[in-house]
């Protein structure tokens, strides 16, 4: 495609090997580009919610993923549509910035983008639309601050915390043991954040899973887990204040290079060399033993006459640790990675509270715990679950938790869920429109009826009325004026959202419309689409 211009200056657009390509122009590329919106919305609607459904996506080799977290759901999906691209972008940034909301943000683009539609056939222009709909976003975005509810919380009362984190876990496969998770999220989060500073490293948690056990089992570490053993079984299981050795060297004596021989043709000389052999690590044992350490964490492996010899010795040792997990050990235990004997001081050993081993059910499967350590403040979640995909759906759900509790550290704010924040906004932005005289009214208007798409699709989900459930709660609204009433998925018998402890943040369901506002305006500002006919 090229840009050229005629005699009179007027720009004109040269398609090369013109019958490969498509081209839609005007309101044709803007209703395809909704049409191509909305479907991707109306993948994701049914799994708004309590009782959303969940998604099955095979992936190329085979392998399958069981989930209902929209951001999920979209990326595994190989989407062709540029548009629909666009809306995997939108649950992306979702994600990125907020966590939790990925479902949300896209629903409410989708019934944007269908309100759009009826307004096109009306004859609004796009860019009236557009207009109207950063108009009304504000709108809603500034009402959502004056409904908003501040709690508070600290260290030993983090009570509200966990109630906001059992809604987003309520939607999940996971909701049975939504209080467990949602209080093992809280307390990594407050393990590791700066209350003054009010931020929360969440790089310091790490989600670890392994097939096996219950749900019920996970649980929160105060260190590290790796995926290791003590190398001889007699070894301790406990070590308290262990002071650790972290050897990048193998411990074993060097090895003969190849072009060298040794030649052994008597009993003599094979004792010697076995009690040299033995002298040298008796040496390396001692070395350790020497500098005050009490395990040693290996990179490399060692035999089993060393291994014998340790324990004898009463040196536990753990062997073939990853280079990644021996970083972290060392970050966490402050301790140094030690890649010579000679250079073993008693400054560089790790120092940590506790280190144990744990065994699992009637396997031989065995873990090592690294807790308190002495320098980070380091967490770990470790999730036990019937199999791989309810283990990686639990990881992405404590995700979501782990992250409205971090925004929450940052912001305290908090607004009511169960479509309570959107039905409460809908109504401020109808009253809104009266005040504008163009012919942004309907678009904001438009934009209000939006809104109301994500409480109905909550009723829809949970099987109840839509149409008839929403004007329910919306009346109630207006007649008490009490923002609070919202959609009751589970049927606890009441709307009162802060009743039933439905909670969502602040700055979420700010971004939710801010991000879904933004791509629709984007969708409606293209109305000139160029493609390859072959996609
Ligand atoms: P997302 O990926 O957008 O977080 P979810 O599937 O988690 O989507 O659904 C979140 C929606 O469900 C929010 O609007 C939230 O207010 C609502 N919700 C969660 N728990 C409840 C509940 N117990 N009752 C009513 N609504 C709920």
């Amino acid at each position: 495609m090229a840009l050229a211009f005629d005699e009179f200056g007027r720009p004109f657009i040269i398609l090369r090997e013109q019958d490969q390509k498509t081209r839609l122009r005007g309101i044709d590329a803007q209703k395809a580009n909704i049409a191509a919106g909305k479907a991707v919305a109306r993948i994701l609607r049914s799994s708004l919610g309590p009782k959303g459904m969940d998604k099955m996506l095979q992936g190329p080799d085979g392998d399958i993923t069981i989930t209902n977290d929209g951001a999920t759901i979209l990326e595994q999906m190989d989407v062709d549509n540029q548009i629909a691209k666009l809306m995997v972008e939108l649950s992306r940034s979702q994600d990125y910035e907020i966590g939790d909301g990925t479902t949300g943000v896209v629903v409410m683009a989708g019934a944007l983008l269908e309100q759009a539609e009826r307004q096109l056939d009306r004859g609004i222009h796009p860019i009236r639309i557009a207009e109207g709909y950063e108009m009304a976003s504000r709108v809603a975005v500034e009402h959502l601050e004056r409904i908003a509810q501040k709690f508070e919380f600290d260290i030993n009362n983090f009570e509200p915390l966990v109630q906001t984190c059992m809604t987003t876990l309520s939607s999940k496969i996971v909701n049975r043991c939504k209080r467990s998770l949602a209080e093992i999220a809280v307390k990594a989060v407050l393990a590791v954040a700066d209350l003054e500073r009010r931020d929360v490293n969440l790089d310091l948690i790490k989600v670890e899973g392994k097939v096996g056990g219950k749900l019920e089992d996970t649980e929160l570490i105060y260190g590290i887990l790796i995926d290791k053993d003590m190398s001889h079984p007699q070894m301790p299981k406990h070590i308290e204040d262990a002071h650790i050795a972290i050897l990048t060297c193998p411990f074993e004596p060097p090895k003969p290079k190849t072009k060298h021989k040794v030649d052994i043709d008597t009993v003599e000389k094979f004792e010697t060399l076995r009690k040299q052999e033995q002298q040298y690590f008796d040496e390396m044992v001692q070395k350790c033993k020497d500098v005050g350490a009490t395990l040693v964490i290996c990179q490399w492996g060692f035999d089993d006459e060393a291994n014998h010899l340790l324990m004898h010795r009463n040196l536990p040792a753990v062997r073939w640790v990853g280079g990644v997990e021996l970083e972290l050990i060392a970050i966490a235990t402050g301790g140094r990675i030690v890649p010579r004997f000679q250079e073993l001081t008693p400054e560089k050993l790790g120092k940590a509270g506790v280190v144990r081993e744990k065994s699992f059910g009637t396997t031989k499967e065995r873990m090592l715990y690294i807790e308190h350590c002495a320098n980070s403040k380091a967490v770990t979640v470790f999730i036990r679950g019937g199999n791989k995909m309810m283990i990686e759906e639990t990881k992405r759900s404590i995700h979501d938790a782990l992250c409205v509790a971090r925004n929450l550290i940052r912001n305290k704010s908090i607004v009511y869920g169960g479509g309570a924040a959107e039905i409460a906004c809908s109504l401020a932005v109808d009253a809104a429109a009266d005040k504008y005289p163009g012919v942004e009214q309907y678009a904001i208007r438009a934009f209000a009826e939006a809104l109301d798409s994500v409480p109905m699709a909550l009723a829809e989900n949970s099987g109840l009325q839509p149409i008839e459930t929403l004007s329910a709660v919306k009346s109630q609204q207006i007649k008490e004026n009490i923002p609070f009433y919202g959609i009751d998925c589970n049927d606890v018998g009441t709307n009162d959202m802060r009743e039933q402890n439905v909670f969502e943040t602040l700055i979420g369901k700010q971004q939710q419309i801010l991000l879904a506002t933004q791509v629709v305006k984007m969708i409606l500002k293209i109305d000139d689409v160029i493609s390859n006919s072959e996609y």
